[in-house]
C-alpha cells in the first residue's frame, strides 16, 4: 500500500509525495536502532543520576505557582517541553504531557522520573496549545482529553497531519500549519518554524505527518519553542526571517549516544553554539529532567550544559537552566510592528 501525502508540494524540498522530510538530508541506516538497543542494554544504560532520583528531585523540582492576578508577560517551566506561557494574558501550553509515562502503552514506556510541577485541574484557563510533533513525549492522547474536557474551546496550532487526530479527540478549533506559515489569535502570532526531526506515532506512519518548532510573538516579545530538533545551521533561516529571537527554549536532552541520536536532537554543546548564534538571547533549556529516553542521565544535559557555558568567552550567560516547575519573567522588546 502506497501512502500519500494530501499536502504535497513539489515546489517545497521538505514535502515528498509520500510525507515529509528532514530539514537536512542525513539520517540513520538500516540496523542502527538495533545495535543501539543492543549496546545500552549492554552498558545497564542510563545510569540513575549522581546522588540518586530523590537527590535530583530536590535539586531540580519544585510546584509551580501561578499568579493569575498578574498580568505580565511570563513562561512557567513544567518539565520536559512542556511550557506554559502567558503573553499578552493569554495562556499557551507547549506540548502538554502531563501522564506518568511517555507511551502508548499504560504499563510500559519511559516513566516519568520528577512529578509533574501542575495538574492540569490547577492550570489558569488555557486559550491555546501548540503541538511540535506526534511523539510520545510531546503528544499525549490523556492530557489532551483532560484539558479537552476542562477547557473545549482552546486553540490548537499543530503541523500537518495531526488535525484529525486532535478532532478525534473533540478538539473545535485546530489551525494545521506548514513551515513559515502563521496565523493569529487575540494579537498572539503563531508561526510554525522548520526543525530537524522526524515523526511516528505507530509503526504504518513514519514522517506521514509533519513537525515543527513554533514561534510565538506578541508586540512585546518574540519566543521561539523548537519543539524537538537536531543542530543544523538552517535553524538561522528563523531569526532571518522572523526576527531576532528575545526568549528561547533551547531542547538539550535524549543525545546519548551521540552517533546515533545527533540527527534529531541537539546535544548541550550544540544548544550553547545556537545561542551564540542567535546573539545569546534569555535562553533556558528544556527536553530534559523528566524522562529517560536516551543513554545519558537525568542530570548530565544540565551538567553538561553548565560546562559549555563555562567554557565560552564571555563567562556571562542569561542561558539559565530552569528548576521544572520554576517561571521566568519575560523581557519588554517592545517590537513596534
Ligand atoms: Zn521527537
Ligand atoms: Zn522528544
Amino acid at each position: 500500500m502506497t501512502r500519500k501525502n494530501p499536502w504535497f508540494d513539489a515546489s517545497l524540498s521538505h514535502h515528498s509525495p509520500e510525507g515529509f522530510t528532514n530539514l537536512s538530508p542525513g539520517g540513520h541506516q538500516p540496523g542502527e536502532v538495533k545495535r543501539w538497543r543492543k549496546e545500552r542494554k549492554a552498558a545497564g544504560l542510563p545510569l540513575p543520576p549522581a546522588g540518586g532520583y530523590e537527590h535530583f528531585i530536590a535539586t531540580w523540582w519544585q510546584p509551580a505557582e501561578i499568579d493569575v492576578s498578574g498580568s505580565e508577560n511570563k513562561l512557567w517551566w513544567l518539565g520536559h517541553s512542556t511550557i506554559l506561557l502567558r503573553l499578552q494574558n493569554q495562556y499557551i501550553l507547549t506540548d502538554p504531557v502531563f501522564s506518568r509515562r511517555a507511551s502508548p502503552l499504560s504499563f510500559a514506556g519511559p516513566e516519568r522520573r520528577t512529578p509533574i510541577a501542575l495538574s492540569i485541574a490547577d492550570l489558569p484557563a488555557v486559550d491555546a496549545v501548540v503541538i511540535s510533533h506526534n511523539h510520545y513525549d510531546h503528544l499525549d492522547d490523556k492530557s489532551i482529553r483532560l484539558l479537552l474536557a476542562r477547557f473545549p474551546d482552546i486553540t490548537f496550532c499543530a503541523p500537518l497531519g495531526l488535525k484529525r487526530w486532535l478532532r478525534q479527540r473533540g478538539a473545535r478549533d485546530v489551525i494545521e500549519l506548514d513551515w513559515w506559515q502563521s496565523v493569529t489569535r487575540q494579537g498572539v502570532v503563531y508561526t510554525a518554524v522548520p526543525a530537524q526531526h522526524w515523526s511516528m506515532r505507530t509503526f504504518w506512519d513514519r514522517n506521514a505527518s509533519l513537525w515543527c518548532g513554533w514561534v510565538i510573538e506578541c508586540r512585546d516579545c518574540r519566543f521561539w519553542f523548537p519543539g524537538d530538533t537536531g543542530y543544523t545551521p538552517k535553524l538561522l533561516q528563523i531569526p532571518a526571517r522572523l526576527g531576532n529571537i528575545d526568549v528561547a527554549a533551547l531542547p538539550i536532552g535524549a543525545y546519548a549516544p551521540r552517533w546515533f541520536m545527533a540527527t534529531n536532537h541537539m546535544d548541550p554543546q550544540q544548544a550553547v553554539k545556537l545561542w551564540e548564534q542567535l546573539d545569546k538571547p534569555l535562553a533556558f533549556p528544556i527536553h530534559w529532567g523528566v524522562f529517560e529516553l536516551a543513554d545519558e542521565s537525568l542530570d548530565e544535559p544540565v551538567c553538561e550544559l553548565q560546562e559549555a557555558l563555562n567554557e565560552t568567552v564571555s563567562g556571562f550567560s542569561n542561558f539559565l537552566p530552569l528548576r521544572i516547575g520554576q517561571y521566568l519573567t519575560l523581557p519588554d522588546a517592545g517590537h513596534a510592528d
